[in-house]
């Protein structure tokens, strides 16, 4: 440990990093875990708070070591009680958690980039570009902060990475914050089937997303090569409609969880009945639910939502021929915080980031 790299965030470490740092300060080993224990079972805000050390080890590591979480401005709660979060990073960026409640269920809406290195067409999030992917700490931060909002009796019931980002493009942090998420021992103990990793098919890293044992959730949005070029041309340039196909085929072989697919319906581009008829025959074959999303329409976007009737015949033809089929509610779109509509908050925090600075608090109670 060198004088220029502290104070050390401790959330910023993994576990392995956290022991090398303990050895380093010549304490034993368990010390580790129960450091990991109080940053993500007890989930303290500070050093003084971990009373099992002695206080002279406590001053010993607040002098080296610090508990940074990230901050965010005043949450916006949207009619429906969805609640939007924007966080400032600690490089003047900003990302978007969402929060929706429904009955007692809480599902949080994860980002893992700053921006998207991808350019769906009906995606707010996309118009940003890449500024930056997520660091571990910055995924898991979303959801110690959250928990830390909620009240008491109320526990997030599953997790979705489905907020701004590509998650498979930054795998490594985002694999990294899953394993903290899931762990038992010291971690967050969340049930990996709880967990649900959203890709626009990038097919490469689904084994890994497999490993992990989290359902994995694929955005499909088209259903001829051509067409899903032109909605998703970076992705479908990469790997497109039959290789994704394919791929989707040969995770359900070795996965014992079904894959979901989410289809964005834009009004007249993709939400015909020979569209749905289409859907039904690409999906044969492959284990699967089909989540339909009502386009959120936004300003300066181009796209429109079907109308109700337009949506029904559709998820009919295709629950008819035998699949899972859901229709999604549209949540927080008062706030832009609906599926593919997130991004904007971001980034007028960003054009603002030096004057916003001095106004974001952090919201957590600070003991
Ligand atoms: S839909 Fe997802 S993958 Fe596509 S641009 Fe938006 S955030 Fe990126």
């Amino acid at each position: 440990m060198t004088a220029n790299t502290l104070p050390l965030n401790l959330l910023a470490l993994n576990a392995n990093e956290l022991s090398a740092f303990i050895q380093e300060l010549g304490w034993p080993r368990y010390r580790a875990g129960q450091i990991l224990r109080w940053l993500y079972q007890h989930r303290v805000v500070n050093i003084e708070s971990m009373t099992n050390l002695s206080k002279t080890d406590r001053a010993r590591l607040q002098e080296v070591a610090t508990i940074h979480r990230m901050e965010s401005l005043p949450p916006t709660m949207a009619s429906d009680g969805t609640v939007k979060f924007v966080w400032n990073l600690e490089d003047g960026l900003a990302v978007e958690t969402i929060l929706i409640p429904d009955g007692r269920r809480r599902t949080l809406c994860l980002s893992s980039q700053v921006g998207c290195t991808l350019d769906c067409g009906f995606c707010l999030t996309a118009e940003m570009g890449l500024k930056r992917s997520l660091r571990a700490h910055e995924i898991i931060g979303q959801v110690l902060n959250v928990q830390a909002y909620l009240p008491e009796d109320e526990h997030l019931s599953s997790l979705v990475f489905m907020g701004m980002g590509e998650p498979l493009v930054n795998f490594e942090p985002v694999a990294e914050a899953i394993q903290r998420l899931t762990n038992i021992e010291w971690g967050l103990g969340f049930s990996p089937r709880r967990i649900t990793v959203s890709t626009a098919g990038w097919i490469p890293r689904f084994p890994d997303v497999r490993r992990l044992g989290v359902n994995l959730a694929i955005s499909l949005n088209a259903t001829t090569n051509e067409q899903r070029g032109r909605l998703m041309p970076a992705v479908n340039g990469r790997y497109d409609l039959s290789e994704l196909l394919d791929a989707c085929r040969q995770y359900t072989q070795f996965s014992e969880r079904p894959l979901t697919f989410e289809y964005v319906l834009l009004a007249g581009v993709n939400d015909s009945p020979e569209d749905a008829r289409r859907l039904v025959r690409l999906l044969q074959g492959i284990r699967c639910k089909v989540n339909l999303i009502p386009f959120n329409e936004f300003p300066g976007n181009p796209f429109r939502r079907p109308p109700p009737g337009v949506v029904d015949v559709f998820q009919d033809i295709v629950r008819n021929k035998g699949l899972d089929v859901f229709l999604r509610k549209s949540r927080g779109d008062d706030v832009l915080g609906a599926c593919g509509q997130l991004g904007r908050s971001a980034a007028e925090v960003l054009n603002q980031s030096t004057t916003n600075k001095k106004r974001s608090l952090p919201f957590y109670a600070q003991p």
